[in-house]
């Protein structure tokens, strides 16, 4: 192996995308780089809540975030963990969750599905019969957006890596799939206080799997290691290999592929934020119906009571 960049250590890690070879100190102190440069572009100060799910990406983010806030006080971060209700796999993740929040000295808020709304994930997949990962995603993309907002934190912070986002935007674009190529997020997008819906930063949109599970590694972050149990068998992770060879011939071609598709959409006059808000829960939504998403899917599964979703004070 080469010897690292800045200085004589042997490297442990090659960033073809970079062609950079770095020893492990001075590899987090680069990943590090990466996430505060990811906060200085976009400003982000004040209150940010860290959606924390116990996976490797999350629990990498939360470390970053609570290294930077030691020398850094622009903003001050809160871990919050939903319990989707996944039989061990939820139970499992809330406890690393719970413990490593503790060791960092994070408050953390945890948001027990069942308890709030009525329901599991496993439930809302049974009675709706759709897709388990559609599903959570749903749930987890509404209960973060109110939570945050409900709680008045400015910004909420996701844990993603390049590999997802590049792939579910392939399978996407191989599938016809414009609804998702239009709705991704990208790295920032900004508070809209007239539609309740908070700032969103994803400070790892541009870094790999390998990254964050190797900056976890370096600094012994617990992670949960097991896949959630749902997901197993969906496509996804068969268009994800594909990646490897382009890799290869082309270091930069996720990046770029990436950077090309937000290019594409900019420019796509159809390009839409949500902009109005749901008749029943009133948060925002970009569905043309008058129901927002997830009001849709509570409805499917035929409960219409309002206070099982904790809207009724
Ligand atoms: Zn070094
Ligand atoms: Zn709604």
């Amino acid at each position: 192996m080469k010897k690292c960049r800045f200085c004589d250590s042997s490297a442990i890690v090659r960033l073809p995308y970079a062609n950079l070879s770095l020893c492990g100190e001075h590899f987090k102190g680069y990943y590090i780089g990466r996430i505060r440069r990811v906060l200085d572009k976009h400003k982000i100060h004040g209150e940010v809540l860290v959606a924390t799910s116990g996976g490797k990406d999350s629990m990498a983010l939360l470390h970053a975030l609570s290294e930077i806030s030691k020398v850094d006080d622009r903003a001050n971060f809160t871990a919050f963990h939903i319990n989707l209700g996944i039989f061990d796999y939820s139970r499992k993740s809330e406890e690393i969750v719970r413990e490593f929040s503790k060791k960092l000295g994070v408050v953390l808020i945890v948001y027990d599905l069942k308890k709030e709304i009525g329901y599991t994930i496993p439930e809302l997949i049974r009675v709706s019969k759709r897709p388990p990962c559609a599903v959570c995603g749903i749930v987890k993309r509404w209960v973060l957006n109110k939570v945050a907002y409900e709680c008045g934190f400015d910004y909420l912070a996701t844990g993603h890596n390049i590999d997802d986002i590049s792939t579910i935007l392939l399978k996407a674009l191989l599938s016809q799939d414009m609804y998702t190529i239009l709705r991704m997020q990208s790295e920032f997008s900004p508070p809209r206080n007239d539609i309740k819906l908070v700032g969103k930063i994803r400070p790892q949109f541009y870094l790999s799997e390998m990254e964050n599970r190797l900056y976890a590694e370096l600094n012994k972050i617990p992670v949960i290691g097991e896949d959630c149990p749902l997901s197993k068998g969906a496509t996804l992770h068969k268009y994800r290999s594909l990646w490897d060879h382009i890799l290869k011939t082309n270091p930069v071609s996720q990046i770029n592929f990436i950077r090309s598709i937000l290019k594409l959409r900019e420019q796509m006059a159809a390009f839409k934020q949500p902009t109005h808000l749901c008749k029943k829960c009133e948060f925002p939504t970009e569905s043309e119906t008058e129901l927002c998403a997830f009001c849709r899917l509570i409805d499917s599964a035929g409960k219409r009571n309002t206070e099982t979703l904790g809207l009724v004070s």
